[in-house]
């Protein structure tokens, strides 16, 4: 479903991303590691097409984001238009740190709200499918909450519930329990188990190495913008074959 391919990604003279290549069937959770910088927000951002890789290509379910198939006649990819984009990041959901919901509309609302205004469906459908959404992340009685009346946890349940409204085909979480305190950290652990037992296909940046153990199908380290090592998480985790890699091991678990 997702498939990078020696994707670069440079700032100026940053080099961030180095010949990335990465590829995630339908149904898989991919769980990227890696030191502070390493590119791995960039990295995910680049499948989301909010950053356009510099070279090489990013296909999602078979449509080439960012570069057309064939290269131009120059050399060069083509690029999707403005609209193309739209469409193929309506088929992907995010999910970040920072819990970025609406503060002066409820959970419901938060839920409903692109429904109702990009999809365009009616309100009373949307706030069906809303509940439903927020009883499935463990929320039915919060519904009626501002943001700020829900702790962090709860919020970034609201934001999955949010994410999911749009019924996309792939999720991707950015570091979506390091902001949390430690008792919060596990609900929203397992919503991600339960979406990843439901089949979504999944991309998450974490460091939570229980997770990554029971849920991941591959995990992948990446350090100085380059994917060093990626595998089952036994071959990962459990028998590093860098130095780097061990020594990150040794400062997270
Ligand atoms: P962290 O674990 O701290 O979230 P990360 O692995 O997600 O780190 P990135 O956020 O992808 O790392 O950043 C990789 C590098 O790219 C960093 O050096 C960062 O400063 C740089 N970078 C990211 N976005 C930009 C940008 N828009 N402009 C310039 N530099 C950027
Ligand atoms: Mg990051």
């Amino acid at each position: 479903l997702i498939e990078l391919e020696g994707v670069h990604k440079a700032f100026g003279d940053l080099h961030v991303l180095k010949d990335c290549d990465l590829r995630v069937a339908e149904g898989e959770v991919a769980v990227l590691i890696g030191p502070s910088g390493s590119g791995k927000s960039t990295l995910l951002r680049c499948i989301n097409q909010l950053e356009e890789p510099t070279a090489g290509r990013v296909r999602i379910a078979g449509v080439t984001q960012g570069y057309a198939e064939e290269p131009l006649p120059d050399g060069r990819w083509q690029k999707l238009s403005p609209k193309q984009i739209a469409r193929q990041r309506a088929r992907i959901g995010m999910v970040f740190q920072r819990f970025d919901l609406f503060p002066h509309m409820t959970a419901l609302q938060n839920v409903m709200e692109a429904p109702v205004h990009v999809l365009g469906r009616p309100k009373a459908q949307a706030e069906k499918d809303a509940l439903a959404l927020l009883e499935r992340v463990g929320l039915a009685d919060r519904a009626e909450h501002y943001p700020s009346e829900l702790s962090g946890g709860q919020q970034q349940r609201v934001a999955i519930a949010r994410a999911l409204a749009m019924e996309p085909e792939l999720m991707l979480f950015d570091e979506p329990t390091s902001a949390l305190d430690p008792e919060l950290v596990a609900e929203v652990l397992t919503v991600l188990k339960e979406l990843a037992e439901g089949g979504m296909t999944m991309v998450v940046v974490t460091h939570e190495m229980g997770f990554a153990r029971e849920v991941a199908d591959q995990v992948v380290f990446m350090a100085d913008g380059q994917i060093l090592e990626q595998g089952s998480p036994e071959q990962v985790i459990d028998h590093p074959q860098s130095d780097r890699l061990q020594g990150f091991l040794a400062s997270v678990l």
